[in-house]
């Protein structure tokens, strides 16, 4: 159903399943991590998320005990993070899908820390935090 992968091509993935829980977070961490005004993920269940190619060439990065990032160490492309309370689910950075995404995005989350130059010109729900 979806396929996606980094910026150099040595990670490629296939998802089996509509994704789930599209949000757009605006938090410092999100923001850092992508370098961007804001991040877009959503879920898949793993038994629906396969590496084609690179699963050996990401790197992890843990950002607490409860979340891991991981990353192309190639080419630095944000692909997934693992979350400790969530086992069964992947968490997809939905900008390294190459295919269409039609599943609706279901809402900004910490625009209270937003950037000051990012502005929300959507009619997307808006939550200050979560
Ligand atoms: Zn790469
Ligand atoms: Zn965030």
């Amino acid at each position: 159903m979806h396929q996606g992968e980094c910026l150099c091509g040595k990670v490629k993935f296939q998802i089996t399943q509509k994704i789930t829980d599209i949000i757009m977070c605006h938090c410092s961490e999100c923001r850092r991590v992508q370098g961007s005004a804001f991040a877009t993920n959503g879920n898949v269940e793993n038994q629906n998320f396969t590496f084609l190619s690179g699963k050996d060439n990401l790197t992890e990065f843990k950002e607490s005990d409860s979340k891991s990032r991981f990353f192309c160490q190639s080419c630095g492309s944000p692909i997934m993070a693992k979350i400790k309370n969530s086992p069964n689910h992947t968490r997809i950075r939905l900008g390294t899908i190459t295919t269409d995404i039609n599943e609706a995005i279901e809402r900004h989350i910490f625009t209270d820390s937003k950037a000051n130059w990012d502005n929300i010109c959507d009619d997307i729900v808006q939550h200050k935090e979560w």
